[in-house]
């Protein structure tokens, strides 16, 4: 099963896509993680993100391209995965398609909050990056970036919304439900 999870910052995609990865026994590919770990272990490609990173922005494509597509030859990836923060933008998107195919995807799962919440929520983690400016700033990259490919995969057949306000668990078994129903 080839999962997408797609959301704004903040929206708890990371949390829940571990939780049901975890569930269904595939990996929990997070390219947020991937690169805050290069940050922190202060490679080249950490040293040249780390900038970017802070202020909210994108990584630049082809450096965000090639570390997944290296990351979905890893054995692990057989019998599928779940993905969290890529593809993120449309060259991503056929990025994506060119390496696995248009219909590799399963089902893309939505999660839903409105801004307010998504602010108190990332205000209150206090990552590196939850700065009051690099937030509103990737809440802006959001709308104009990534939000457009919920029309995309929608067109695809593929996405399926789920409310991302409430208890951790009752979201979990919400999304649990909505794919068992998508399948
Ligand atoms: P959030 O969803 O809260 O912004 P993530 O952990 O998904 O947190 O991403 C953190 C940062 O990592 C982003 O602000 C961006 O700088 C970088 N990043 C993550 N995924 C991508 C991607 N697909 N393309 C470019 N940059 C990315």
């Amino acid at each position: 099963m080839r999962i997408l999870f797609l959301g704004a910052p903040g929206v708890g995609k990371g949390t829940q896509a571990e939780r049901v990865g975890e569930a269904m026994g595939i990996p929990h590919i997070s390219t947020g993680e991937m690169f805050r770990r290069h940050v922190g272990s202060r490679t080249s490609l950490g040293l040249r993100v780390a900038e970017i990173l802070a202020q909210g922005d994108l990584v630049p494509d082809v450096l965000t391209v090639e570390m997944m597509l290296e990351r979905l030859r890893d054995p692990d990836t057989i019998n599928g995965y779940i993905l969290d923060g890529f593809p993120r933008n449309l060259a991503q998107v056929h990025a994506l398609d060119g390496a696995i195919g248009d219909y590799a995807l399963d089902a893309v799962v939505v999660l839903e909050a409105s801004n307010e919440v998504l602010k108190e929520r990332m205000l209150a983690r206090g990552r590196a990056d939850d700065t009051e400016e690099s937030v509103s700033n990737r809440l802006d990259v959001y709308e104009r970036e990534t939000a457009p490919l919920i029309h995309l995969y929608r067109e695809r057949g593929l996405v399926v919304s789920v409310d991302g306000v409430g208890d951790v668990e009752k979201i979990t078994a919400s999304i649990q439900t909505a794919l068992a129903g998508h399948f």
